[in-house]
């Protein structure tokens, strides 16, 4: 392991952050340390001139400065074990380390948030779109997302639609084989088209690059999932590998685009008045990987491209719930997008993480809705009123007879015993299971009892009856047919 030191000249809060956020970006050392003007860093491989790298480093944290557009004026004290309270209130469900299901009362305020922001873009008309979360290779390749921030990326790859891949990848993945939690990289997987979408408003101009010679403009909205390969140190809420992000987005000839990032910003100050939120609106930058792309960082800053929505978590920390991005006509550029003969698109978004949302206002105010701001709490009472009422507000009439249907399916009718098919049914159950169990146990067994029962033994089953009887039974029968024995006296012991 070596470690080395070196002297910072005098920065600010915000320079010595963005220094230790750029280092750890490069994923070079093993620790990072910051004291007063003292950086000390370990790693445990060699790096060629350690010293040129910091040195190039510390000269774009120079450069970089922070501008804050806005401090929210409210003081709220940190609700520390809220993660567990939610645990526990069952409005996250565990799913794997970092992986949640939202339900209950977590769901609905979210829900509650997203209908919010949604009732924002349809002030400006937006136009509401729906994006896949795969994202062809072509799309990142374009952006040179691989080169920028190889960090983030998940890929997918599918099994070799040959058959010899299919027949090893099908064997060394069964489940009796073994306890896996991997799949290895190997010659049975075909190579990845598509990467997991690492942020939502990129397809929204991507899918300008196929409409040939049509004019980009408009202003558009969506509720889409993100994939970063990122996870919270201690699994919390404030850093998922996959989560919600509803954007706002407009593109065009920059005057427009600029006077909607200006109602985004406008927009973004009412939410911290409306939430209480205690934070702040800065400028930011995105963390780009290659040292030579640091610089971007900086000028990002610089030129005011991407604000930042922070908010208060405990102590010092500020998590972002989201962002005002301005990407001029990168996008445009990028994939050949025209807002007009002259001009490439240019295009702005409004962003939010809304499982972060969500955590970060819990945090601040707790669950408890009584001790939430007076408006907000009156807003999300109505907003559950309609919630309740919405099953009734258009009625399928044709879903309530599907029901009506089921209800009056095969297993409710009255049939007559028939001893003769009883006996029948009872010594093939017995036999197909080689069960020894009395006729009075059987009777009373059902499927769920069965350690050997599955779908290929019901199937047998049916099909072994279908020949002592002499009588097809039908597909939509077979799977009513729950394969207890009373079930299947009952079929069996009706007449057509
Ligand atoms: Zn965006």
């Amino acid at each position: 392991m070596r470690k080395e030191e070196f002297n910072l000249p005098s920065f600010s809060k915000e320079q010595l952050e963005f220094l230790h956020s750029s280092l750890e970006r490069m994923y070079l050392f093993d620790s990072i340390e910051i004291e007063k003007n003292r950086l000390k860093v370990s790693l445990s491989f060699d790096c060629e001139n350690l010293a040129g790298e910091i040195d190039r480093v510390l000269g774009v944290v120079k450069s970089y400065e922070v501008e804050t557009i806005y401090e929210a004026p409210y003081k709220n004290s940190i609700h520390d074990s809220i993660h567990e309270k939610l645990i526990d209130n069952q409005g996250i469900l565990k799913f794997s380390p970092g992986k949640f299901l939202l339900q209950k009362d977590y769901l609905l305020f979210f829900q509650f948030i997203d209908s919010l922001l949604y009732s924002f873009s349809q002030k400006i008309k937006a136009i509401e779109q729906v994006y896949p979360v795969l994202w062809p290779v072509e799309l990142f390749r374009d952006i040179d997302y691989f080169k920028e921030f190889p960090q983030n990326i998940m890929m997918v790859h599918a099994v070799k639609q040959e058959q010899k891949s299919l027949r090893d990848f099908s064997a060394l993945y069964a489940k009796e084989r073994k306890e896996f939690t991997s799949i290895e990289q190997s010659e049975h997987l075909s190579p990845a088209h598509y990467a997991l979408g690492t942020s939502t408003c990129d397809p929204c101009y991507f899918a300008y690059k196929n409409l040939k010679n049509q004019k980009a403009s408009g202003e558009f909205t969506s509720l889409s999932k993100s994939f970063r390969n990122e996870l919270s140190k201690d699994f919390k809420l404030d850093r998922l590998n996959e989560f919600h992000m509803r954007e706002v987005v407009s593109i065009g000839k920059s005057e427009k685009v600029l006077q909607q990032r200006e109602k985004f910003k406008s927009f973004s100050k009412y939410l911290f008045d409306y939430f209480h939120f205690e934070g702040l609106i800065q400028t930011a930058s995105d963390p780009f990987f290659t040292s030579e792309n640091l610089i971007k960082n900086a000028l990002q800053s610089a030129i005011q491209s991407k604000f930042e929505l922070l908010v208060n978590v405990g102590g010092e920390k500020m998590m972002s719930i989201g962002s005002i991005n301005w990407h001029q006509d990168f996008f445009g550029r990028s994939f050949g997008v025209k807002a007009d003969d002259d001009h490439f698109m240019t295009s702005s978004c409004l962003a939010f993480g809304l499982e972060r949302f969500v955590y970060a206002f819990f945090l601040q105010h707790g669950i408890e809705e009584k001790k939430w701001p007076e408006q907000l709490r009156d807003d999300y009472g109505s907003f559950k009123e309609i919630k309740k009422k919405q099953q009734t507000i258009f009625n399928f009439s044709s879903l309530d007879k599907t029901e009506e249907k089921n209800e009056a399916g095969p297993r409710s009718e009255k049939r007559e015993w028939d001893v003769d098919v009883q006996s029948k049914i009872l010594s093939s159950f017995r036999e197909h299971f080689s069960l020894e169990k009395s006729d009075e146990e059987l009777w009373d067994l059902d499927k769920n009892k069965l350690q050997e029962w599955d779908s290929l033994n019901h199937l047998i089953l049916i099909s072994s009856l279908e020949k002592i009887f002499k009588r097809k039974v039908k597909m939509k029968d077979q799977l009513e047919l729950h394969s207890s024995v009373k079930d299947l006296v009952h079929y069996f012991s009706s007449k057509n």
